[in-house]
C-alpha cells in the first residue's frame, strides 16, 4: 500500500514540466518544481534558500538544524524529453498498474523528493546535533549547470551525501566519467588526379585515428580499477563525416569519440594529453586540426571503499557498495568535500524511456534507511 500523502505529492511533482534540454526549443524551466519543494519543506520547518541559475530555473537549499557536518538528501529536479505518444498513460499523471507507479521522470529521480521529505518530517520536531540538508538541483540532465553553481558558492556544507538516483536500492559509491569530443580537420580540396593540388583532411584523420587508438592503449595499460564491470577507460570512436566525391582530394573531416575515464584520471590532463598529440600530426602533415569538447563532460567520482559512510550504508541497506556506468552530480558533492553515496528506489533501466516507473515496493526500505541515516548523523550527530 501506498501512503496517500506520499502519493499526492509525486502526482504534483510529475504534473510539473521540468524538462531540460540542450536543445532550447524544447528546453524548460524547473522553478515551480523548486517553489512547490520550498513550500512543503518551509511548513516542516526547513529554512529554505532559493538559488538562481538562469532564467526559470534554480536550485533549493533547504536546511532543517544548524552546526557543522550532517546529511544531506540530494537530488535533481529536471526530467529528460519524452515522446507522450509512446507511453501507455499520460507521462505529466502518475498512474499507478500491477505494484508500480508511472509517470516523466518518477524514477529519475522526482520521486525521491517525497521520500526525502516523509523521512524528514519524522524528524521535524526533532533537536538536531548536525544540519539536515535537502538540495534540489536543475540542469542535471543537460548542463551540470545547478550542481556547479553549488561548488562555485561553496555550499551546502556537510559531511555525508546521499543522491537519490535510479539505482534499484544498491548503495553506488562510484562511477565513470563521461566525455564526448570532437576533431575536426581542415584540409584543401581539389582534382583527385594530382594531389599536389589540395591537402587531403582524411588520409590526416586516419593519423588521427591511429593515434587515438594508440593513446587509448596507452590509457588501459596504466589504469586499471576492479571495482568497474568494464575495469579500464574506455574510447570509442563514434561517428566519422567527411568528403564528398571519389574524385575530389578531401577537404573537410570531422570525428566525434566518446571517452570514459575512471575515478583517478583527471579530464583537463587527458585533453591536455589528446591535444598535444594532435597538435604534433598538424604540424607534420601541415593541417588545420581543432579539438574540443561537444560538452564539458562529467568527472568520474569515488567515495572510498573504506568510508565510515560506505560501510554503514553498506551496513543498512545490507548490499556491498558498486558502481554504475551513468554520470552523476556526485563529483560536484565529492568536491564539496562530502562523502556521497546514490541509493534510489527507481531503476535505471526505466528511466529516460516511455513508461518510466517506480516499483511502489521500492519505496518503504529507501524511506526507512533514510530515516536511520538522519538519526544516525543529524539527531546523534555522528561525524563517522
Ligand atoms: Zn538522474
Amino acid at each position: 500500500m501506498i501512503d496517500k500523502h506520499f502519493l499526492q505529492q509525486l502526482q504534483q511533482l510529475v504534473a510539473l514540466p521540468s524538462v531540460s534540454c540542450t536543445d532550447p526549443k524544447i528546453d524548460q524551466g524547473n522553478l515551480a518544481v523548486i517553489e512547490l519543494l520550498a513550500t512543503w519543506f518551509s511548513h516542516i520547518g526547513f529554512s529554505c534558500e532559493i538559488m538562481p541559475i538562469s532564467a526559470g530555473k534554480a536550485n533549493l537549499i533547504a536546511t532543517l538544524g544548524s552546526g557543522s557536518g550532517g546529511l544531506v538528501l540530494a537530488g535533481h529536479t529536471d526530467t529528460v524529453p519524452c515522446d507522450a505518444q509512446l507511453w501507455t498513460s499520460d507521462p505529466f499523471k502518475v498512474s499507478e498498474r500491477h505494484g508500480k507507479l508511472y509517470g516523466l521522470g518518477i524514477a529519475d529521480m522526482k520521486g525521491f523528493f517525497p521520500a526525502a521529505f516523509n523521512a524528514a518530517q519524522a524528524f521535524s520536531k526533532s533537536k538536531l546535533q548536525a544540519p539536515l540538508i535537502i538540495i534540489a538541483t536543475c540542469d542535471e540532465e543537460s548542463s551540470m549547470a545547478g550542481a556547479k553553481a553549488l561548488v562555485e558558492a561553496g555550499k551546502p556544507k556537510a559531511r555525508f551525501a546521499v543522491i537519490g538516483e535510479p539505482t534499484s536500492l544498491k548503495p553506488i559509491r562510484l562511477h565513470k566519467g563521461v566525455m564526448m569530443e570532437r576533431v575536426t580537420i581542415m584540409g584543401h580540396s581539389g582534382h583527385s588526379s594530382d594531389p599536389s593540388l589540395g591537402n587531403n583532411a582524411l588520409d590526416a584523420m586516419t593519423l588521427v585515428m591511429g593515434e587515438l587508438m594508440a593513446f587509448r592503449a596507452e590509457m588501459q595499460q596504466k589504469y586499471h580499477h576492479p571495482a568497474f564491470t568494464i575495469p579500464y577507460p574506455t574510447l570509442n570512436l563514434g561517428c566519422i563525416h567527411g568528403g564528398d566525391n571519389p574524385n575530389r582530394i578531401c577537404g573537410q573531416c570531422e570525428l566525434q569519440f566518446d571517452l570514459r575515464p575512471l575515478p583517478d584520471m583527471n579530464m583537463d590532463d587527458i585533453r591536455q594529453q589528446i591535444g598535444q598529440r594532435l597538435k604534433r600530426i598538424a604540424l607534420q602533415q601541415h593541417i588545420q586540426i581543432d579539438y574540443e569538447p561537444i560538452f564539458e563532460g562529467t568527472p568520474p567520482a569515488e567515495t572510498p571503499a573504506n568510508s565510515p559512510f560506505v560501510k554503514m550504508v553498506e551496513r543498512l541497506t545490507q548490499s556491498e557498495a558498486g558502481s554504475v556506468a551513468f554520470g552523476t552530480e556526485a563529483p560536484y558533492f565529492r568536491q564539496l568535500g562530502m562523502d556521497t553515496v546514490i541509493l534510489g528506489a527507481g531503476s535505471i533501466e526505466t528511466a529516460h524511456q516511455p513508461n518510466e516507473y517506480l516499483p511502489i515496493s521500492n519505496i518503504s526500505p529507501l524511506l526507512l534507511w533514510l530515516k536511520q541515516l538522519i538519526h544516525h548523523y543529524c539527531v546523534l550527530g555522528h561525524a563517522a
